[in-house]
């Protein structure tokens, strides 16, 4: 990695790139990565050019998510290919080092392999590259920030209380960045029974919401705890690619059309 420096002061742009969207959560295990995925795809199914930046270093999702495998090349050494599936440019921290390698890296090391993702990897011509970030609120998100000119980030939550918590202070944090807040998104809002349609509320209901109206912040929507979510995501074809007509992929497809 090439760690040095930045020449540059101030956010800057990525050339080509219109806008640069991040998904960002509290906690871990909120299903960021799965909603990131979702909506990069969603997105390119309304007709938008898309990227999507892995950059979650803590356990790097997109390649599994939106099923790519394989080491991006770099002819010179310096540019990135990028890899595509779904529609999607992608490039994920998680295709630089081996699948079960742990990234075990300073801050430094974090900030420089960010903006080598972000400055080197040829994105091409983008309406909207989504950053997915590690969960809570490090170096990633404020070398994110500080360097580039993010348009506006989203924060997914589950209902419950603890990652509410959570999310307030991811909220707070890109507040404190000057970085405007799309909304929030409800994830594992709802669970519906695959053998009975009971509809039962698992991890409580409305939490993000009832904050989001509280903070003033446009809440953007809910998605089931679902097991159709899980085994797509799982199976590197989000369910908004697998089953496009299911109610599920449709909610994603509404939430995209907001950003
Ligand atoms: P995070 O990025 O917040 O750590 P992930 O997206 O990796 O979370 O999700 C954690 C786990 O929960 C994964 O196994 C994922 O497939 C699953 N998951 C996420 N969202 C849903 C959902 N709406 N319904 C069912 N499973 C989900």
């Amino acid at each position: 990695l090439n760690i040095g420096r930045p020449k540059q002061q101030g956010p800057q742009k990525i050339p080509g790139v219109e806008r640069i969207i991040a998904i960002a959560s509290g906690k871990g295990g909120v299903g960021k990565s799965t909603v990131a995925g979702n909506l990069a795809v969603a997105l390119a199914a309304e007709g938008r050019r898309v990227g999507m930046l892995d950059a979650d270093v803590y356990g790097p999702s997109q390649p599994r998510i939106l099923g790519v495998s394989g080491r991006p090349a770099s002819p010179d050494g310096k540019i990135i290919m990028p890899l595509r599936n779904h529609g999607v440019t992608m490039m994920s921290i998680g295709l630089m080092t081996a699948e079960d390698e742990a990234v075990v890296w300073r801050g430094p090391m974090l900030m420089g392999a960010l903006q080598q993702m972000m400055n080197q990897v040829r994105w091409g011509r983008l309406d909207v590259l989504i950053v997915d970030l590690p969960p809570g609120t490090g170096d990633v998100q404020m070398t994110l920030t500080q360097k580039f000119e993010v348009t506006g980030a989203v924060i997914v939550s589950t209902p419950q209380d603890l990652a509410l918590l959570d999310a307030r202070k991811a909220l707070d944090m890109f507040a404190k960045m000057n970085t405007r807040i799309f909304g929030m998104i409800e994830n594992m809002s709802t669970h519906i029974c695959s053998n009975c349609g009971f509809e039962e509320h698992i991890f409580g209901h409305g939490g993000a919401q009832a904050d989001a109206e509280r903070l003033g912040l446009p809440f953007l929507g809910e998605i089931p705890l679902d097991i159709e979510i899980r085994k797509a995501a799982d199976g590197g074809a989000p369910i908004v690619v697998s089953a496009p007509e299911s109610r599920q992929a449709l909610a994603f497809r509404a939430i995209a059309r907001e950003l």
